[in-house]
């Protein structure tokens, strides 16, 4: 619990003292033992300080999450049993209200089970997409808090692997910049105290001073995010103005080529 040191701390999203702590991500997120056989995946959770405000802001985003996350294409079992138990719970208690307001236009559940480890659960639906990117920023803020000892200032941009796009530069982009974070990321450490359930990868710092992460929950969820410093000044990139005024592009990872145009 807090110690005076810690009642000192401010809040990892604002200036505000802080009054307490928040996991990252949160704490609803990591199945409960009795879910998942006896196994403990709630070892040595990253948790920063919050302020009252901060707190109680996340506390309805935290199930919205857990409810967006646990259903998604290519979770490993224990997304799989974690959707099965607590969320399961959840949706019953709320008769599926969270769920419709978790998926704008829910048209139907689906849970296919492959060989292996590996399920798939396809929820048919909308996601709400505003609203999981800003659960997404705040843990991006969480983990730089965690990782530097001090409040983020400035932009986080994020590409959540898992939504789907149709062909186009959007789709383009987003297989782009997987294979670029995937290509770095193999040689980059796992950080995180229950990988089934989640951990992140922190890229080096760039020489423009922009910081990349990697998340992974669930085995098959991947968000990748880039911390743009308030003081960095991005300059317009050539590459994308060539790509929307409409030049066909070819940009190279390692061995595969995207083409857009
Ligand atoms: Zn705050």
């Amino acid at each position: 619990m807090a110690n005076d040191t810690q009642l000192e701390e401010t809040c990892y999203m604002c200036s505000a003292l802080a009054v307490s702590r928040e996991h990252v991500p949160p704490k609803c997120l990591f199945p409960e033992s009795k879910d998942i056989g006896g196994l403990n995946l709630r070892k040595e959770l990253i948790t920063v300080p919050s302020c009252a405000a901060h707190n109680a802001a996340k506390s309805c985003d935290d199930e919205f999450l857990m409810m967006s996350l646990a259903g998604i294409v290519g979770n490993n079992s224990i997304g799989y049993r974690h959707w099965t138990g607590k969320v399961d719970r959840a949706l019953r208690r709320s008769s599926y209200r969270v769920l419709n307001s978790t998926v704008l236009k829910p048209r139907r559940i689906e849970r296919l089970v492959l060989d292996g480890n590996l399920f798939m659960d396809v929820i048919w639906g909308t996601p709400d997409v505003a609203r999981l990117y800003k659960c997404f920023e705040h843990m991006l803020r969480g983990l730089y808090f965690h990782d530097f000892g001090r409040r983020f200032e400035g932009e986080v941009r994020l590409i959540p692997g898992f939504i789907k796009h149709e062909p186009g530069h959007a789709h383009t982009w987003q297989k782009l910049v997987e294979a670029r974070y995937r290509y770095e990321a193999d040689s980059m450490p796992r950080t995180g105290g229950n990988p089934e359930v989640f951990y992140y990868q922190r890229f080096p710092t760039d020489e423009r001073g922009l910081i990349a992460y990697r998340l992974c929950l669930y085995g098959g969820v991947d968000v990748y995010a880039c911390l743009i410093p308030a003081a960095v000044r991005m300059p317009g990139s050539l590459v994308a103005e060539l790509i929307s005024g409409g030049m066909k592009t070819v940009i190279t990872v390692g061995e595969k080529a995207f083409t857009f145009n």
